[in-house]
């Protein structure tokens, strides 16, 4: 890391809100290139580098997440009411396309259309997105380290909305604590159904996971196929353990 490429990157943090997106994939790019073993930081043992994002217990954010019974869904829509509640923890949304003629504030909506403005109907970036939430629950290859804006406004958001949670909570060494029947049986409902919905899609039938109005619906006539492509699948994985 040269002199230059420090200055760039507090030069990019000092542009704010505007800058923000160029400001991530800079130190996404910064992450990439330091990426090893990083020394202690002293009395921030969870702040590896500045670059490298914060080092949270995935396992503990989708605790504290079902605590409130919210799906990553809801996570995403209660972030999103920290800027339209302008808490200062809050992380900043815009218009994608850039700013309308008449310079409202992105409006960002709930669920289906959370990535889109409810006021002029243009789509805005910004918040946290399902995906994104997906990764840092994630113990995968997938996992993504979030910076400390992000961990700041999803503390926040679980605190101003939910359960109050201290930054603490979702770090390594917090006491582990069991998911409840509910989170579980929820999670799985919601894993069957996304795979019911890619089944409809695989196979050609898209009607039967998706109503013309395009709501989510699970026909009994899906549920039927995909249980016979389950045996069918189970079948086969027997015939190739048992050659
Ligand atoms: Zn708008």
């Amino acid at each position: 890391m040269t002199t230059a490429d420090w200055t760039r990157v507090t030069r990019l943090g000092a542009l704010g809100h505007r800058g923000v997106r160029r400001r991530e994939s800079t130190e996404m790019s910064m992450a990439t290139a330091t990426a090893g073993p990083e020394p202690g930081t002293g009395d921030r043992p969870a702040v590896r580098h500045l670059a490298s994002g914060i080092t949270l217990d995935p396992g503990q954010l989708v605790w504290q997440r079902e605590r409130n019974s919210w799906s990553r869904q809801d996570l995403v829509d209660q972030i999103a009411q920290l800027y339209l509640d302008g808490h200062q923890d809050a992380l900043p949304f815009w218009h994608r396309d850039g700013d309308p003629a008449d310079g409202h504030r992105p409006v960002p909506g709930t669920g289906s259309l959370s990535r889109i403005c409810a006021r002029c109907g243009a789509p805005v970036s910004g918040g946290l997105t399902r995906d994104a939430i997906a990764k840092h629950e994630s113990t995968g290859p997938n996992r993504r380290k979030p910076k400390p804006a992000t961990l700041r406004a999803i503390v926040a958001a679980l605190s101003e909305y939910g359960e109050p949670v201290r930054p603490g909570d979702l770090l390594p060494g917090a006491p582990e604590r069991e998911r409840s029947p509910e989170a579980l049986e929820r999670e799985a409902r919601r894993e069957r159904n996304r795979k019911l919905r890619e089944f409809a899609k695989v196979v050609g039938r898209p009607e039967l996971a998706w109503s013309p109005a395009g709501r989510a619906r699970y026909t009994v006539e899906l549920q039927r196929l995909y249980a016979e492509y389950e045996k069918h699948q189970a079948a086969r994985a027997g015939t190739a353990l048992a050659s």
